[in-house]
């Protein structure tokens, strides 16, 4: 594989670049993080911007080196990201574009590019997190909807969500794998309470959704009824793979500043830690070669990039602990400043080897279909 930019792709960088210097200077300022309705409306906002300006695609449509090239150059000129488009923009649209049906995608893709619609994620439940295939939420078939009933939690952005990708057991006496289904739940829909969770960094990040007899047409099931592990092997394979591959050019970013921080106090003169910081620093490349790798993989298999998505969010998770460690160490007492982005990066680092799936279920998917190792039990 050729990872050098040809002529063409670096005129798309140009003309990116160009833009976002144009646009970036209008942006009002980014709100509160703990507004969830105001960041809503301003991640939208940039969304459409994007999309007016013939970007808004590119995480999904545009060739791969287009869409690494968007992610080095928006971060690169402090650009937003997806922020509450992430489960839309990252796997939701990308799971409905390669498994929808041409009307699912006529209905659902183009307001998620546009920014006019929100998506959450609906999959965990209190007794089904890692051992996702024992969801317990019933759909039963009903005419032409489906009546479900149930319980999730941990569904990031709920409260501010339009729709959401939801997994629902249809048929109990099915092997656990082949009796669930993929839906699109509207979150206006009669019966759908949100509760938002406040989070350690003090903000109610996600939320539980209960599900009391909630009719979602039959028209919004995404693949077969009964055949939802299949589409769920699709989303979660976006999720590992490429939906935070933007996070790596961010923390590239970061590592830069913590080393720059470190040379103007002193802190570089001591070897250990300019190991580590040299360590992150190949690890960090090695994770964007991972991606480049990932999208490609993606790209060509018109569909997700597999397995290998557990490699990089194994990977990517605790390399961005060990950042937010390394540079908790550089600050010192600064590291504590509540009023600094680091104490929320750094509490926020945290979540990443759980949310998505934890580091022990990566590491199983490696050693069981990667490696081929017997599976535990
Ligand atoms: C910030 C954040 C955002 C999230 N957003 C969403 C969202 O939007 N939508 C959504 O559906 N979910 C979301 N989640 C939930 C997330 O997917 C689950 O927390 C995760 O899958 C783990 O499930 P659990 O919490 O039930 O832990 P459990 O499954 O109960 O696991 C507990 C511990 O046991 C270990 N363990 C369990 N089974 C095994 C095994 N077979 N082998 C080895 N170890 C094992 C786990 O690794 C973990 O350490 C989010 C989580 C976080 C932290």
């Amino acid at each position: 594989m050729d990872l050098a930019y040809t002529a063409e792709e670096e005129a798309f960088r140009e003309g990116l670049r160009s833009w976002l210097k144009a646009a970036l200077p209008s942006l009002p300022p980014r709100p509160d993080p703990a507004d969830w309705p105001a960041r809503r409306a301003y991640d939208t906002a940039w969304q459409r911007r994007l999309y007016d300006a013939g970007y808004g695609a590119v995480h999904w449509d545009a060739p791969p080196a287009q869409r690494l090239i968007f992610l080095e150059e928006t971060e690169r000129a402090g650009a937003p990201y997806v922020g509450a488009n992430f489960v839309g923009l990252l796997h939701a649209g990308p799971t409905v574009a390669a498994e929808g049906t041409p009307a699912q995608r006529d209905r659902w893709l183009q307001p998620i590019l546009r920014g006019d619609e929100v998506w959450c994620q609906g999959f965990s439940e209190p007794g089904a997190g890692s051992d996702l295939a024992s969801l317990r939420t019933r759909a039963v078939r009903d005419g032409d909807a489906y009546v479900v009933t149930g319980h999730k939690i941990w569904t990031s952005h709920a409260e501010v969500a339009d729709w959401c990708e939801l997994l629902v057991r249809t048929d109990p006496d099915a092997p656990r794998h082949r009796g669930i289904t993929w839906l699109a739940l509207p979150m206006d829909a009669p019966g759908v309470t949100v509760r938002p969770l406040r989070t350690l960094a003090g903000t109610a990040e996600f939320a539980e959704v209960f599900l009391d007899e909630v009719r979602v047409p039959a028209e919004f099931r995404v693949g077969a009824e009964n055949d939802g592990w299949r589409v769920t092997l699709v989303t979660l394979s976006y999720e590992r793979g490429t939906a935070f591959a933007g996070e790596v050019v961010a923390c590239r970013r970061v590592l830069g500043e913590v080393a720059r921080l470190a040379r103007g106090n002193g802190r570089w003169d001591d070897t250990a830690l300019r190991r580590r910081l040299g360590r992150l620093h190949a690890e960090f490349g090695a994770l964007w070669r991972l991606v480049q790798w990932n999208v490609s993989e993606a790209q060509a298999s018109r569909g997700a990039p597999g397995v290998g998505g557990s490699v990089f969010k194994l990977r990517y998770s605790h390399a961005r602990q060990e950042l937010y460690d390394a540079a908790a160490e550089v600050l010192g007492a600064d590291a504590l400043d509540a009023d600094r982005e680091w104490v929320a990066d750094r509490l926020s680092s945290l979540a990443y080897t759980i949310a998505a799936g934890t580091s022990q279920i990566q590491r199983n998917i490696v050693a069981e279909r990667i490696l081929g190792l017997p599976k535990g039990r």
